[in-house]
């Protein structure tokens, strides 16, 4: 068993901290926020006063980090982890962020032969919870394959993407997708409203085609319920679209879709929805058609909206 270091107790990073605590390691927690870091401690995690003192005995310090600017405070900045990591440790990020950070942070860490992978994640709240989650890796193979097994706590699947910023660079080409699901569901569902269709037939039919898709299916339940409590923060959102566009401009890549999405995520936030759940965006789009995707009165329910789906 590994002793680890990990910085970052949001939304992901308590779920990550528990399922490395059930998988047998020693966790050492620190986050810049002390109330978060109760949880972890009640569960069997070490609370450390400061970040040199939750990383001096790491075999891994592993962060789950809100953005760019975070990941510059704790690990790029004077005095952050890239200085003081102790050089045996293996690092790894998993927060989403530009991958030229990330070839930032991959530099620092070679400068003092401290090995580092970038390793984003994909999946939300409940795949964090339940160790479920999908990471993307990037970096020498060797010390992929050594950080396999804290990987394996926190995930179903572990992706090694090649050399270092291929997991950023795969994470973003995922969160495409994710945002243009979105983006479709939303206006997929205003229009449906607005032709008259009960939503719940609507989804019954989405779960099962050969378009169906989990966030189709998860989504669609809570719009329809109203619920948008936030598993994935609509803010983190517009962070990754609009890394996603940078990302591709620089590559000069057109990606007009992403584009339109990102507009109506900004509209969203405006619209006082950041710390919602991504899902938020859809409350924008119902608006502009006119429509209440909770207000369902017409009843011809097929029975294909099981309870399953219904659940997410
Ligand atoms: P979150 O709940 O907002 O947590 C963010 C964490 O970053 C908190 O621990 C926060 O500390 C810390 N932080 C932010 N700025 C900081 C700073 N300047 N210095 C030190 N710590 C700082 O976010 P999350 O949902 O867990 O997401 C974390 C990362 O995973 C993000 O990059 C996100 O895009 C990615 N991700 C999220 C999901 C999801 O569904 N939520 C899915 C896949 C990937 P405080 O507690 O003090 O604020």
């Amino acid at each position: 068993m590994s002793t680890i270091a990990f910085i970052g107790l949001g939304t992901m990073g308590r779920g990550m901290v528990n399922n490395l605590l059930h998988a047998g390691h020693n966790v050492t927690v620190w986050n810049r926020s002390p109330e978060q870091v109760n949880q972890a401690v009640t569960r069997g995690a070490t609370s450390a006063a400061t970040l040199a003192e939750a990383t001096k005995d790491a075999d891994f310090v592993m962060y789950c980090l809100s953005d760019d600017a975070a990941v510059r405070e704790v690990v790029l900045a004077s005095g952050g982890l890239a200085e003081t990591v102790n050089p045996d440790s293996i690092v790894i990020d998993l927060s989403t962020i530009d991958p030229e950070t990330s070839a930032e942070e991959a530099e620092a860490f070679a400068a003092r032969n401290v090995a580092f992978l970038d390793a984003p994640v994909f999946g939300s709240k409940g795949e964090a919870a339940a160790g479920g989650l999908w990471v993307v890796a990037g970096g020498e193979l060797e010390t992929f394959n050594r950080a396999r097994p804290v990987l394996s706590a926190i995930s179903e699947t572990t992706h090694y993407m090649g050399p270092s910023g291929n997991g950023a660079r795969m994470k973003l080409v995922g969160n495409l997708l994710v945002a243009a699901q979105l983006e479709a569901l939303g206006e997929s569902l205003s229009l449906a409203r607005k032709a008259g269709l009960s939503l719940h037939d609507v989804l019954g039919v989405l779960k099962v085609t050969d378009f169906r898709s989990p966030i189709f299916d998860g989504v669609g339940a809570a719009v329809v319920a109203g619920d948008y409590t936030p598993s994935f923060a609509l803010n983190l959102m517009l962070k990754d679209g609009k890394l996603v566009q940078t990302f591709a401009e620089r590559l000069g890549v057109s990606v007009p879709g992403t584009r339109a999405t990102v507009s109506t995520i900004e509209r969203a936030v405006e619209a006082g929805f950041g710390n919602e759940n991504a899902s938020a965006l859809i409350k924008v789009l119902a608006s502009d058609a006119g429509v209440d995707l909770t207000d369902e009165t017409a009843d011809h329910s097929t029975g294909l909206l099981t309870a399953d789906a219904s659940a997410r």
